[in-house]
């Protein structure tokens, strides 16, 4: 399988498997895109859309604007040439290196992705950035990964000063991964990376560590990899 990515940008890259379409009409499949702190994501939920053929170049531009920073688009001499040996493949149903005839016009964070399983792509409430979806939440809301460090770890997280009980603690926050250097913008400094630990043994840790360095303002957060203790900066 072999397939020609036309562009791609903030929420999606464009990718054709064929260089010309019935009645003029190319059909181009579209593939949500996310950024997030780790790299680029990319998403499952892919759409088709039809393209003047005579007119790629218009709708790539059109599409992938430059006003958005991760707009990046390929030059389209090859796609002529792959319509005069009348190139036509199948549309895979996921993406890999090896199928991408134009891999060198294509961003590295791009590249980095296309070897990870593909994820649902959300908006973040806040920013309308694609983000991953139920990744970060907070209070309810989707939120990207630098919205929900901020809202969490800022002057108005849930920062406690006392011990937690052990029904407090199975409420703490939840997340896909805790990025210490986003807790430490927003203003928390990290205490404590924990394993995948039961909640138990997290909850001794938690409130031996707490008793232990006294005074402060703690957050404990529950990730997909274990728990992260932090600390408000004074
Ligand atoms: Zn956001």
């Amino acid at each position: 399988m072999s397939i020609f990515v036309l562009g791609g940008g903030e929420h999606m890259l464009a990718f054709v498997t064929q260089a010309s379409g019935e009645k003029g009409q190319l059909p181009v499949t579209m593939v949500p895109l996310a950024w997030s702190p780790l790299g680029a994501v990319i998403g499952d939920n892919w759409q088709r859309v039809l393209v003047d053929e005579d007119n790629v170049s218009g709708w790539v531009d059109q599409t992938f604007v430059p006003e958005d920073e991760r707009a990046f688009l390929a030059p389209l001499g090859e796609l002529d040439l792959l319509r005069r040996v009348g190139w036509k493949d199948e549309v895979p149903e996921r993406l890999s290196e090896e199928q991408i005839l134009n891999l060198g016009d294509l961003p590295d964070d791009v590249i980095d992705a296309l070897g990870s399983p593909m994820l649902p792509i959300a908006r973040c409430a806040a920013c309308r950035r694609s983000c991953v979806k139920d990744e970060f939440i907070w209070q309810e809301r989707q939120l990207c990964a630098w919205d929900w460090h901020r809202s969490v770890f800022g002057r108005r997280g849930p920062w406690r000063t006392e011990a937690y009980n052990r029904a407090q603690f199975s409420g703490v926050p939840a997340a896909g991964y805790v990025v210490p250097p986003l807790a430490e913008e927003a203003g928390a400094e990290t205490l404590m990376l924990l394993g995948r630990v039961d909640p138990e043994l997290a909850y001794d840790a938690v409130s031996m560590l707490m008793e232990r360095l006294g005074d402060g303002s703690y957050i404990t957060v529950s990730t997909d990899t274990g728990w992260v203790l932090l600390r408000e900066r004074a």
